[in-house]
């Protein structure tokens, strides 16, 4: 809780302006209730920052002139910047976005028929060293704030014009899958997910927006009273000896308890049809033998899932190697007959080395890039591509 330029105070980020990007509705209602304001103005507010992109207060021209000169005194809407957007052949959209501090994190679109699917980061960084992963040897920066975790959402809307009148909607699907362990930065990704969902503001559905957790068990067990969006298990290996290896936090919390914790979190939803997403990076002679496949639909018989396979996308720092077509079918034909739905994440936006598609290979080797593009922006050679304001 911070105090306000106008009074009260505000469960938020430690500036003296409050930044409302970040507020799900409650907290915005209980702002609005510090600075002596009804609850309605909260709405209003959260529809004009969300779902028409208003950037200063006083674009929001059914506000009052008053109210709007003391949101202007004790409020900002301030979300981070993108510094270079690239766009591949295949429709996929990258953003390089930097944070407060200078950091950057990066979010992909991917777009497929009428799906559009945003991959969104939710720290700088990353402390599990999942050994595949090539955030995870970079270490850990810090968590992104509320805003910082929205405001992705929030700059990738604006770049498609989706808050334009008759703007179409782009972005159908969020994974909380880029950089970082969402479960370990769990309040800022909870408000975040619940913006994304809220009908006051992006109202996608809750069967279209994923967390994806390496395996914090503690704090998924949480999860359920606090949102029931879906949930992706990053799991990559059919029994814990492996698992130890490619996921280090399994030593704490192990294969049997976090699918344990996975199933409570499905069977509290109200919705009963959910399955959990596996997540299994495929990696040449690793993990990707045929009695891998066995042990893994054995593993799996009795908890709702889905199967993603992802070939692992080699990196520099990793002795890895791509699984082979061969084996990569082989792996896919055993699930299939052993009855799981089975899908393939296909490489997308290979031209910008878009990587959220590719999960832990690809999509975490972000924290080396961003000092590298720190460094290049710091010197001008970074071409900066600020979004210009509808
Ligand atoms: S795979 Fe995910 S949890 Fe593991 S180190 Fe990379 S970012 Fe962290």
């Amino acid at each position: 809780m911070v105090s306000t330029a106008c009074g009260g105070s505000a469960p938020i980020e430690n500036t003296s302006r409050v930044n409302l990007l970040g507020l799900p509705e409650a907290k915005l209602v209980e702002y609005f209730a510090s600075i002596g304001e009804k609850r309605f103005r909260a709405t209003q507010v959260l529809k004009w920052i969300h779902q028409l992109g208003a950037e200063t207060f006083d674009d929001m021209t059914n506000i009052s002139k008053d109210l709007r000169a003391k949101l202007n005194q004790c409020a900002e809407i301030r979300p981070p910047e993108v510094i270079q957007q690239l766009d591949s052949a295949d429709g996929t959209r990258k953003f390089l976005i930097r944070v407060s501090g200078g950091s950057v994190v990066e979010t992909v679109f991917i777009p497929e028929g009428e799906r559009g699917t945003l991959c969104v980061s939710s720290q700088v960084g990353c402390s599990l060293d999942c050994s595949f992963c090539a955030t995870g040897k970079q270490g850990f920066d810090r968590d992104l704030t509320p805003a910082e975790i929205i405001g992705q959402v929030w700059l990738a809307a604006k770049s498609f014009g989706q808050f334009e009148p008759g703007g179409r909607r782009r972005i159908t699907n969020v994974v909380m899958m880029g950089m970082g362990e969402p479960l370990l930065n769990f309040d800022p990704v909870v408000d975040a997910m619940n913006l994304m969902m809220d009908d006051n503001a992006y109202g996608i559905s809750k069967r279209r927006v994923t967390l994806s957790t390496s395996g914090v068990v503690p704090a998924l067990d949480r999860l359920s009273q606090y949102t029931d969006a879906c949930l992706a298990i990053s799991l990559h290996a059919p029994n814990d000896a492996l698992r130890n290896e490619l996921v280090p936090i399994n030593k704490k919390y192990p294969i049997a308890m976090l699918l344990d914790s996975a199933k409570r979190y499905i069977e509290a939803l109200p919705d009963t049809h959910r399955r959990i997403t596996i997540e299994y990076t495929l990696i040449d002679q690793v993990n990707d033998r045929p009695w891998h496949a066995k042990e893994l639909a054995e593993l799996l018989r009795d908890v709702p899932v889905k199967i993603n396979l992802i070939p692992f996308n080699p990196f520099k720092l990793s002795d890895y190697r791509r699984v082979s077509n061969n084996a990569l079918r082989r792996f896919q034909d055993i699930l299939m007959q052993e009855g799981y739905i089975t899908t393939v994440r296909t490489t997308r936006g290979e031209d910008i080395e878009a990587a959220c598609g590719q999960l832990a290979g690809s999509v975490k080797d972000i924290t080396r890039r961003s000092e590298r593009y720190r460094t290049r922006a710091d010197h001008d050679a970074v071409q900066t591509v600020k979004i210009v304001s509808s």
